[in-house]
């Protein structure tokens, strides 16, 4: 079966849903694919509050901020097609700069033409299986997806004692989710010399939660035969070993973008994030294929998609409407045709840095930010902002860099980039 549409995005998570919902009210037609079979992405399985705070101004559960984003897709006019996984491209044949997309569902076969392709898939966690931790391979090895999955969608049952490996605001999230299910964490384990996530976070989390943070820690070996009972951790500051009895292993963080689709495209890639490169615009290399949320930063709150997803329905529109060029032209914004991007680079201890290309005279990225991620801990932030061998800002921020969670950089630190020079580079001074 094929069917035409002007907007196709691949994903129903907040990025998706909320890239649909702006799409649809400003008269598009708009088809979201998601293989799932409720649209909602992460936070539907994500059955505590803390969602919604910088989209909609209000704090709710994932469940409950999964089901709103839907039907504000389904009211303003989107269809929503679930089970409806995308596997790949197509040859468009529709005419100029159309886009084809090969979408498998349980009717069969189905093919999407559309005029402009939102791609909206999210990012996982690696499993251990990608981590290479050696030892026995017994089930009750979980990633935080999983275990929510398990507990949340199938409520099914984990053990009674578990090691959670990573200390980010998503390793609470598991810690919590374990507590629901009737079992205590016994031990969370960071490699960095202090826990990822925010103090906000970490301090309650320790006292309330009584959950011990071993930093400095990693898991080097799992043991048990039919079922996990123990795993061996090391102090990466001693080398010493010591063994965990424990039922459950928790691999959590440790994010991977959910980029098969971009790749299949040959959109240009980041090395670091493994997302496709986008504009500030969050337009990727192929005119008329743009990519939102985790996908493009792997990882940040659910806000902060939705929030890419609502900026990307202006470039969207003027994209397909034709009012900045023609379509298939790849122009954006500006009204004179694509002007050549500048490279955003971003020099170590940060891995990546998104958007990876700034446009001149296409606006600001979402919510006037620069996204990075840290591999190390920086009280303070001095960030060096360079082109050309010239400095062009230097600010010290009132936020600490800290691993596993994004650090934000004003856009206007770009402002006084030459349109016409080389590559930009972000680094700490
Ligand atoms: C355990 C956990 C707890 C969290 N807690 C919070 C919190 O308290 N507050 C907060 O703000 N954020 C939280 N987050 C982060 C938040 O869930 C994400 O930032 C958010 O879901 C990202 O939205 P997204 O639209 O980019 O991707 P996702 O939510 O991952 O959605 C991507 C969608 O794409 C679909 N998809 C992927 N590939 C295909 C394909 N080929 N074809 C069709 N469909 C496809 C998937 O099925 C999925 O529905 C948490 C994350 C986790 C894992």
């Amino acid at each position: 079966m094929n069917l035409v549409t002007d907007v196709a995005v691949v994903g129903g998570g907040p990025s998706g849903l909320t890239a649909a919902a702006g799409l649809a009210a400003a008269g598009l037609r708009v088809l979201v694919l998601d293989r799932e079979r409720e649209a909602g992405g992460i936070p539907r399985h994500s059955d505590h509050t803390g969602y919604g705070l910088r989209d909609l101004r209000t704090v709710m559960t994932g469940p409950a901020y999964a089901r709103l984003l839907a039907n504000r897709a389904l009211e303003a006019g989107a269809q929503v097609r679930t089970s409806a996984m995308v596997t790949g491209w197509a040859t468009a044949t529709g005419g100029d700069g159309m886009h084809a997309l090969d979408v498998t569902t349980p009717e069969g076969r189905l093919r999407v033409d559309a005029r402009a392709v939102v791609l909206a898939t999210g990012a996982r966690e690696r499993p251990r299986t990608a981590r290479m931790v050696p030892g026995d391979r017994p089930p009750g090895v979980l990633t935080t997806g999983q275990l929510q999955n398990v507990v949340h969608l199938h409520h099914g049952r984990v053990g009674t004692r578990a090691v959670v490996v990573g200390a980010e605001l998503v390793s609470w999230s598991a810690v919590l989710t374990l507590r629901e299910a009737g079992c205590r964490t016994v031990l969370m384990t960071s490699e960095h010399a202090r826990a990822e996530s925010y103090a906000a976070f970490s301090v309650p989390g320790r006292a309330l939660l009584r959950v011990p943070v071993a930093t400095s820690t990693r898991v080097v070996r799992i043991g048990g035969r039919d079922a996990v009972e123990s795993v061996e951790v090391e102090d990466l500051r001693t080398g010493e070993r010591r063994t965990v009895p424990c039922d459950t292993v928790v691999f959590t963080g440790d994010w991977v973008p959910d980029h098969e689709l971009a790749r299949a495209a040959g959109l240009a890639m980041d090395p670091g994030s493994r997302s496709p490169v986008v504009d500030n615009t969050l337009a990727t290399s192929r005119p008329g294929v743009f990519a939102v949320g985790n996908l493009v930063h792997p990882v940040d709150t659910a806000d902060v998609a939705a929030l890419d997803g609502r900026h990307v329905v202006r470039h969207v529109l003027a994209y397909v409407t034709g009012r900045s060029g023609t379509p298939g032209s790849g122009t954006t914004g500006s009204g004179t045709g694509r002007r050549p991007g500048i490279p955003l680079r971003a020099e170590a201890p940060f891995r990546w840095v998104s958007p990876g290309l700034v446009r001149p005279g296409a606006g600001a990225p979402p919510r006037h930010r620069i996204l990075l991620w840290p591999d190390e801990h920086r009280a303070v932030a001095r960030v060096v902002v360079t082109q050309d061998g010239r400095e062009i800002a230097r600010r010290t921020l009132p936020w600490p860099v800290s691993p596993g969670r994004v650090f934000r950089v004003p856009s206007s630190l770009l402002s006084g980039a030459d349109p016409r020079g080389g590559p930009i580079t972000i680094s700490l001074g």
